[in-house]
C-alpha cells in the first residue's frame, strides 16, 4: 500500500522539510493555517486541504510542524480538527519542539491502539530542513519509528531514537539548552571585544581557528560581524524553548544556571522587537545592557 502523508505547518521549516517528502516520491497533501503558503507546494504537485479535518481524513500519516503547544492544540482539537475525525489504523508525528510534558499529555489524550503518536523534533535549522540533513529525534513505540523511518529520511540524515513519546522532545531540550546557551556566550565574548576596541573579524577567526570552532559558531560568523540577522531560527522561538527548558528542568529538579542567564537575554530580544531576527540577535540584547 502507498502512504498517503499529509503535512501541516509550512513555515521556515515545514515548507523545505515537506517539499522533501514531495522530492521523495510519496503521495502529499499540506493544510497551513495561512493558505497563501500552501502555493509553493502545490505548484510541485501536493494536494492542499481546506482544514486540518480534511487532511486528517485522507491522510495514513499526519505530520505537524507548528511553532508550539497553542498551534498544535489548534489543529488537533479545534471544530475542523485532525481529532474531529476517524483516526483509526493512522500515525501522528508531532516534529515541533514543545516540552516533555505538553508531548506526554497529547500521548495520554489520544486513545491507545487507536492512532499511533511519535513524537519527533529536529535538530537542524532552514538549511539542513532544506538540504534534508536534519537530526531527527523521536520517540513513541520502537516498532512505529523503525517503520517510518524511511520516510523521515526524506528529511534528515540520522534518525535518533530516544524511547518512549515525550523522550523525543526530552532530547530536544537538551540539545536547545546548549545551543542557546552557546550562541548567548558566542554573542557576549564578541560584546566583550567590541568594548575592548579588538577588531570583531579578528576575535571570530580566532575562535573559529583553535578548539573552539564549531559549525553552529561558523553558521553565526557573518550575522554577528555584520550586526545583520536574516532568520533562520528565529529569536521567539528560542525564547520558547528555553522556557519549556527551564520548566522541565525545575520539574526534573535539575540545576541549570546558565539556562536562566541565556534566557533573560532572549526574552529582553522579543521585549526589544527583535524576536522575529534570527537569534543571534541575542548581541542586541547584550549591547542595550552595556554602559552608555
Ligand atoms: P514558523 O516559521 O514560525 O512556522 C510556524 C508554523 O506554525 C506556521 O505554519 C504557522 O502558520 C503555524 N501556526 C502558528 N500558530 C498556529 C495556530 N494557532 N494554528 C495553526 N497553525 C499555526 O516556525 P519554524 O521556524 O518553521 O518552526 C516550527 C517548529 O520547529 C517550532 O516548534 C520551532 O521551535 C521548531 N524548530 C525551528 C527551527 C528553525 O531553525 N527555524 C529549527 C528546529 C526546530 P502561519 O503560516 O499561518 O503563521
Amino acid at each position: 500500500m502507498v502512504e498517503k502523508i499529509g503535512f501541516i505547518g509550512l513555515g521556515i521549516m515545514g515548507e523545505p522539510m515537506a517539499a522533501n517528502i514531495l522530492k521523495a516520491g510519496h503521495a502529499l497533501m499540506v493544510y497551513n493555517r495561512t493558505p497563501e503558503k500552501t502555493g509553493i507546494l502545490a505548484d510541485k504537485g501536493a494536494l492542499t486541504a481546506s482544514s486540518p479535518a480534511e487532511l486528517a481524513a485522507w491522510a495514513d500519516i499526519i505530520i505537524l510542524m507548528l511553532t508550539g503547544p497553542e498551534a498544535t492544540d489548534a489543529v488537533l482539537y479545534s471544530a475542523n480538527g485532525i481529532l474531529s475525525v476517524n483516526t483509526a489504523g493512522k500515525t501522528l508525528v508531532n516534529m515541533s519542539t514543545v516540552s516533555p510534558e505538553y508531548t506526554t499529555t497529547i500521548a495520554r489524550c489520544l486513545t491507545p491502539g487507536d492512532i499511533t503518536f511519535i513524537d519527533a523534533p529536529v535538530s537542524g535549522s532552514k538549511k539542513p530542513a532544506t538540504d534534508g540533513t536534519l537530526i531527527i529525534l523521536a520517540g513513541g513505540p520502537r516498532h512505529a519509528v523503525s517503520a517510518l523511518e524511511p520516510l523521515l529520511l526524506t528529511m534528515g540524515r540520522k534518525v535518533v531514537y530516544c524511547g518512549e513519546a515525550g523522550q523525543g522532545s526530552a532530547m530536544k531540550m537538551t540539545v536547545n539548552l546548549l545551543l542557546g546557551v552557546m550562541i548567548a556566550g558566542l554573542a557576549e565574548t564578541v560584546n566583550l571585544a567590541r568594548r575592548l576596541h579588538l577588531d570583531t573579524d579578528l576575535v571570530l577567526d580566532t575562535i573559529l581557528a583553535g578548539p573552539l570552532g564549531c559549525p553552529i559558531f561558523n553558521l553565526k560568523k557573518d550575522m554577528l560581524r555584520q550586526d545583520d540577522y536574516p532568520v533562520q531560527f528565529p529569536l521567539k522561538h528560542m525564547t520558547k524553548d528555553l522556557r519549556f527548558v527551564l520548566q522541565t528542568a525545575d520539574a526534573a529538579g535539575a540545576a541549570v544556571p546558565a539556562t536562566h542567564a541565556a534566557f533573560q537575554l532572549y526574552r529582553q530580544g522579543v521585549g526589544l522587537g527583535n524576536g522575529d531576527l534570527d537569534f543571534a540577535a541575542v548581541q542586541k540584547s547584550l549591547a542595550a545592557l552595556n554602559d552608555r
